[in-house]
């Protein structure tokens, strides 16, 4: 649990989440791809996003690299690192669920305990969270290797490679799972889509593509 430094701080009730919902026609929630490297997460976050920003509903990507450049730059990849990186995004997906924003995440985020609590800190405020492990063979990863980790990490240049010499924990209750060895990146969007849309998430903002 992280400490909570700051005294003297009182929370301020702002507009009711129903009616921001209502008046945006959005309804916001988390997706949260984990898996090791390689393994799709980006390809098919990265997917999933523009269907649904081209379908007219709001969805934003956090991407495991992309937020080590900002928010996250100041953390390396030790255990404690690592799980500071995903409480602050889990917390910055809470806020765009909120808000009615699809947050649609895709980090290794190899804890389960890190993951569990993204999970809790969205049940608490009753905000969807869905977790979709991107369940792909090591030995697939590994051949893909689309950013040569791999290969460094088998040469010894990198230290606390998830799945080589880190660990990665897999999700024991997923919302969903997907082997990209058996699955395309498309029929995995469809997939993501159907599951928001099941939850009334993730619906074109006007209830058809373009503005009424
Ligand atoms: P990660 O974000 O998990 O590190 P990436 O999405 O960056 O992984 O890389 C996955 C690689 O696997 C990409 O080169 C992608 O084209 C390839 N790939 C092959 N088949 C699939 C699939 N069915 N789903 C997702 N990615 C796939």
């Amino acid at each position: 649990m992280t400490e909570h430094k700051s005294t003297n701080i009182t929370w301020h009730e702002g507009i009711d989440r129903a009616e921001r919902y209502q008046s945006l026609h959005a309804t916001g929630a988390t997706i949260w791809f984990t898996g090791l490297s390689g393994s799709g997460k980006s390809t098919i976050a990265s997917a999933l996003e523009s269907e649904l920003v081209r379908g007219g509903v709001f969805a934003y990507r956090l991407d495991g690299d992309n937020i080590r450049y900002g928010l996250s730059k100041n953390l390396g990849f030790s255990k404690e690192d690592r799980t500071e990186n995903i409480r602050r995004i889990g917390e910055v997906c809470r806020l765009f669920s909120d808000a009615g924003v699809i947050a649609v995440a895709s980090f290794i985020s190899p804890y389960k305990e890190d993951r569990d609590a993204v999970r809790a800190l969205h049940k608490e405020l009753g905000l969807q969270f869905f977790e979709v492990f991107v369940d792909t063979p090591v030995e697939e990863c590994e051949k893909r290797d689309p950013k040569g980790l791999y290969a460094k990490a088998r040469a010894g240049e990198i230290q606390g490679f998830t799945g080589i010499n880190a660990p990665y924990e897999a999700p024991e209750n997923a919302e969903m799972v997907i082997d990209t060895t058996k699955v395309s990146v498309q029929e995995a969007v469809t997939r993501c889509r159907a599951m928001l849309e099941s939850s009334g998430s993730g619906r074109p903002r006007w209830g058809r593509r373009g503005y009424d």
